[in-house]
């Protein structure tokens, strides 16, 4: 199955000039869904045990979800700021303009918890960074940052220091 069949894209959304990486056929399709989920936790290495999933709000919840069921592990949201009810750690980080902050339960990862992290799309890295930091901070351990896709020419990759896989380069 070609997931990157199921991948739309859709032209200057949010703004001129970004191709956005629409990734709801994929989710409106039961086998393209599950053999992503699949192949994406193929990626974990094998024997490598992990406490925690983390998805990245919002498209990373979907299948962040699926993956955690699949490794037998929990799920952990990461969120963007505000939304989170209990007491939160945050970090914000540069947007190509501005700047965004995304959240976490202080109590969502224990120290010493081995945790893969999940989104989408990996674009210039700052999202995958800011949640990485936040898993440092709390003392877990990032074994892997997973993505559907990478988008290559943005270098996302060079902001990490984590172990990366993705179904698909752009
Ligand atoms: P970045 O911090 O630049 O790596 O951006 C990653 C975040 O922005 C992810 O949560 C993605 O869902 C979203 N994102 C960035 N660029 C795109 C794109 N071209 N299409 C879809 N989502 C994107």
């Amino acid at each position: 199955m070609n997931i990157q069949d199921f991948i739309r894209d859709i032209p200057d959304f949010p703004k001129p000039g970004i191709i956005f990486k629409d990734i709801t056929p994929l989710l409106a399709n039961p086998k393209a869904l599950i053999s992503c989920a699949d192949q994406l936790t193929s990626f974990c290495p094998e024997g490598e045990k992990i406490d925690k999933v983390i998805g990245i709000e919002a498209r990373g919840f979907i299948i962040g979800g699926m993956i955690a069921e699949r490794l037998g592990a929990g799920f952990v949201p990461v969120r963007k700021k505000g939304k989170l009810p209990y007491t939160i750690k945050s970090k914000s980080y540069g947007l190509e303009y501005g700047e965004d902050t995304l959240e976490i339960h202080t109590d969502a990862i224990a120290s010493g918890e081995r945790v893969l992290i999940h989104d989408d799309v990996l674009a210039t890295g700052g999202t995958a960074k800011a949640v990485c930091d936040l898993v440092q901070e709390l003392g877990g351990v990032v074994v892997q940052c997973n993505f559907i896709m990478e988008l290559d020419f943005l270098n996302g990759k060079d902001k990490l220091d984590v172990p990366i896989s993705s179904l698909l380069n752009y």
